[in-house]
């Protein structure tokens, strides 16, 4: 658990996809289908604006009763971004998603999106990391490993 998100991101690699905010939600949501992704972050020119997720979609278009080919994704979107530093550890971003109440956090450094995190990527790589320490384990008990 104190892995750093950086070593996650060099597994995972550092891509991040991105929507202009002038975009529609409609248009948006269709690349986030195409991607099989849950988020996207919203850019301009080069500058993060915001952060636009499928739980938007949920509760600030379809609850919010809104058109979506004529709604902006700058009008939906969450515009406070909290991002992380590639240095965080999976046990503090466990502890980020869960105060924080979302699963998708960006990772800065240096002023420059390097990655996105989501709640996903840590639980498969905690999963992983309890497999291999039950492997161990294991082979220890059975005899396996000299001491
Ligand atoms: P999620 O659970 O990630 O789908 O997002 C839940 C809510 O939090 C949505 O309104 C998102 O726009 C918002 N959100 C998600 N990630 C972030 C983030 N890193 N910074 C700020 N808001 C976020």
């Amino acid at each position: 658990m104190n892995t750093s998100i950086a070593t996650l991101l060099e597994h995972k690699g550092g891509a991040v996809k991105s929507v202009p905010s002038g975009i529609s939600v409609a248009d948006a949501v269709k690349e986030m289908n195409r991607q099989k992704i849950g988020c996207m972050l919203v850019i301009d020119g080069e500058k993060l604006v915001g952060i636009f997720t499928e739980r938007d979609v949920l509760t600030r278009v379809v609850a919010a009763d809104l058109d979506p080919k004529g709604t902006t994704v700058a009008r939906v979107m969450t515009a406070n971004v909290l991002t992380v530093g590639p240095e965080t550890s999976v046990q503090k971003m466990m502890e980020i998603f869960t105060e924080k109440r979302c699963r998708h956090m960006p990772v800065e450094k240096d002023e420059r999106i390097v990655g996105l995190i989501s709640i996903g990527d840590v639980s498969r790589w905690v999963a992983s990391a309890h497999r291999a320490e039950a492997e161990s384990l294991r082979q220890y008990i059975s005899g396996d490993l000299s001491s």
